[in-house]
């Protein structure tokens, strides 16, 4: 070791423990919380600025809104409430006074403030003996730096109780990001050339990174941003650039007639189908014609016919003399699609074989020797196909049903088992346009935006539980027409710590006195298999003439004749789910009803039954979705982890998205595997962030 007095040169590797003015205790809470080194220091953003334009005042201010308040502290202290102690806290901005309240974690907050204190809070104002806001977000000032008086943007910071118990609140976090801006920011490369930054009228990395935290005005601040969002999507894109060029490199076959199985389905189908089924049939015998492998997602609601098009898909190839695998995310799903493939498929006598991880050994070692030998031209099932003693004859397509439930290895693994086989994904989760270029940003799509001619849109009403009396006369009166009803429940028992309605319960009740005289199903996720199945029989062959079930109905059920579905604790469910759960009624040619029981009455949930209300277009719905809960939700856990973004947002950023998107394809168009010297940077830049992803694309 060399003496104390070292210094060392700080750098954007630098552990950040060793940047000036962090620490052993404080770096041990920035690791917790994700920051290991200066660089990623410089990538916590601000999640908030404060500035003149959004700071209100005490009289301005309404019940129910958000705002930024700034004021002197008058007093402070703990109180009691029953058995509850809290910290109230009393401010004062010279127009009016607030309270501000916490309840948890009474111990760090309560030696944070000096009367007189200049702070700011932001949270939801309401009014208990006047002005109040629970649990605000909140900042102490420093002389300086009141945004009011100095028209200075402050940057506020998020950060948890373990980063402010060391001192590391949005102040704290100014400091130390000022601190190795000064030490590293003239070290910063920036990946994108001169040239490049003009034509896309670009901020530097460096000037986008000192603007981003002390933004000189808001115009500074809007580059800046606009940097930072460009940086994320274009990396994004340029991935799904190269993923799709070293898949258009590949040569597959061509699967060019129409053949006999096609025919024999298609003439034998009852019903005629609709001009986007034809459409989307149309592209998919265009790509399956070319040399170059189908990679095509069909985006269509629930019940608007992806399966049988994805059959008639599949019987071509059959045709041809190559096996088709079909890959369900869950066991009951893959379960449905097998009942609709060996029905569909009936006229044509094609050998087709389920594969789920609970078969017996024997069953599973016939089916492994015929998919080997070729004598099975279809298997469907779950990741079971993609377990390694799995293998094909001749793999020429697979159909990845809910493909955003399966990570990019999922699929990678199956397609591995041909060679260079078509693929055709399907999903019932409308992603927002923005979103889908990033998710599916390498695939074609088609949308089946219309649903089968004979449909109603559901009718849905959101109810309080004091009319449920009312609704079980409906439903009554819908069975007495031969119709049948789901009611369906969050959870399945009685829960201590959760005051929802258990189906366990439910079922009893509405079984032995509310519809005693109608006959009744049951079924939930913890029951054996073979039971579900019976239930779900007996309610597709109309034995049963209400289903009461938990989420598991949610796919795998196709019944038309079902017309009412009751949903308890609506407020409970996402929108998503709610809509997936809505698509089993409404699939026949009978009006149907959707009721949602709403138990509570938060504004996000109430604003979530709305949405349900006004519309069936799935494409709003997750949109809305998608503005609620953020693109996580989108990704299939395996996938979420590569988009890792920190100021990207995809319902807002669809200018930046599409321009990026341009580029980044421009880009590859010219440069395929990223050789040119003037890409150089921008190539590092790539492996960094996707080291993981780099067997999907050309470039080493
Ligand atoms: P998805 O998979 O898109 O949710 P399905 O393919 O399961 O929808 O189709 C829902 C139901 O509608 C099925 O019973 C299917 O046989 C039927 N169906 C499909 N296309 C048509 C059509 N063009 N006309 C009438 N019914 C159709
Ligand atoms: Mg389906």
């Amino acid at each position: 070791m060399t003496s104390a007095t070292t210094y060392y040169q700080t750098n954007i590797d630098t552990d950040i423990t060793y940047l000036k003015g962090v620490g052993p205790q404080r770096g041990r809470a920035l690791k917790q919380f994700g920051i290991e080194n200066t660089g990623q220091l410089l990538y916590h953003f601000p999640r908030r600025y404060l500035d003149r334009t959004n700071i209100k005042k005490i009289n301005q201010v309404k019940i129910g809104e958000e705002a930024v308040l700034i004021g002197k502290v008058e007093s402070f202290g703990l109180k009691q409430a029953g058995r509850r102690r809290f910290f109230q806290l009393n401010m004062d901005d010279s127009y009016g006074y607030l309270s501000c309240v916490w309840f948890n974690g009474i111990s760090w907050i309560s030696d944070k403030f000096q009367i007189g204190d200049n702070i700011a809070v932001f949270g939801k104002i309401e009014f208990r003996n006047g002005f109040q806001i629970i649990h605000p977000e909140f900042d102490i000032l420093e002389e300086g730096e009141d945004p009011v008086n100095t028209g200075k943007i402050l940057p506020q910071y998020a950060s948890t109780a373990g980063l402010k118990s060391v001192g590391l609140d949005s102040r704290g976090f100014r400091k130390i990001i000022n601190i190795a801006l000064e030490l590293v920011s003239s070290q910063i490369i920036d990946y994108f050339t001169p040239p490049f930054r003009e034509e896309e009228e670009l901020y530097s990395l460096m000037d986008a990174l000192l603007q981003i935290h002390n933004p000189t005005d808001a115009h500074h601040l809007q580059s800046a941003v606009y940097r930072l969002k460009y940086d994320e999507h274009f990396f994004l894109q340029l991935l799904m650039a190269l993923k799709k060029m070293k898949r258009d490199d590949q040569r597959g076959r061509v699967f060019s007639k129409r053949g006999e199985y096609e025919k024999l389905i298609f003439d034998q189908l009852d019903f005629s189908l609709t001009s986007a089924q034809i459409q989307v049939l149309k592209d998919i015998r265009n790509d399956l014609g070319s040399t170059t492998p189908m990679n095509r997602l069909i985006q269509g609601d629930v019940g608007s016919g992806k399966t049988i098009v994805a059959i008639l898909a599949a019987a071509i190839v059959v045709s041809h003399g190559s096996q088709v695998a079909v890959m369900a995310p869950t066991e009951i799903l893959a379960e449905q699609h097998f009942k609709s493939f060996e029905l569909f498929c009936k006229p044509a006598e094609m050998k087709i074989a389920l594969l789920t991880g609970n078969l017996k050994k024997g069953e599973r070692e016939e089916i492994y020797n015929g998919l080997q030998n070729g004598h099975i031209q279809m298997v469907v099932g779950t990741h079971a196909l993609i377990q390694e003693g799995v293998s094909f004859q001749d793999l020429g397509m697979i159909i990845v049903d809910e493909q955003h439930r399966f990570g990019v290895e999922q699929r990678k693994a199956l397609i591995d088992k041909g060679y260079s086989p078509e693929v055709l994904a399907l999903t019932a989760t409308p992603i927002p346009r923005t979103l889908a270029f990033t998710i599916h940003g390498d695939m074609q799509i088609s949308i089946i935006d219309e649903l089968p001619k004979n449909r109603l849109p559901v009718i849905t009403k959101v109810v309080e539980p004091s009319r449920m009396e009312k609704v079980y006369d409906f439903m009554r009166k819908e069975m007495d027409a031969g119709r049948q009803c789901f009611v369906i429940f969050p959870i399945i028992e009685e829960s201590e710590t959760r005051d929802w309605k258990a189906a366990d319960t439910g079922f009893k009740h509405l079984s032995t006195s509310v519809f005693q005289n109608y006959q009744l199903g049951y079924i939930h996720g913890k029951m054996k298999k073979e039971e579900r199945d019976e239930q779900m029989a007996a309610m597709a062959d109309n034995h049963i003439q209400c289903l009461v079930a938990t989420t598991v109905v949610e796919v795998g059920i196709d019944i038309p004749n079902s017309t009412v579905m009751v949903i308890e604790n609506a407020e409970r469910f996402g929108l998503t789910q709610l809509h997936q759960l809505r698509g089993r009624i409404g699939r026949g040619s009978h009006q149907s009803y959707c009721i949602l029981v709403k138990h509570g009455d938060s504004p996000e949930s109430v604003h979530r039954l709305q949405v349900m209300e006004s519309t069936t277009d799935g494409f709003k719905i997750s949109d809305e979705d998608l503005k609620l809960r953020g693109p996580g939700e989108f990704f299939g856990k395996k996938q979420h982890g590569y988009i890792k973004s920190k100021i990207a947002n995809f319902t807002e950023d669809g200018a930046i998205i599409r321009q990026t998107r341009k580029r980044a394809f421009d880009l590859v168009a010219n440069d395929p595997n990223l050789q040119l010297e003037r890409n150089q940077k921008i190539k590092e830049q790539f492996i960094e962030n996707y080291r993981h992803m780099l067997e999907f694309v050309n470039i080493n």
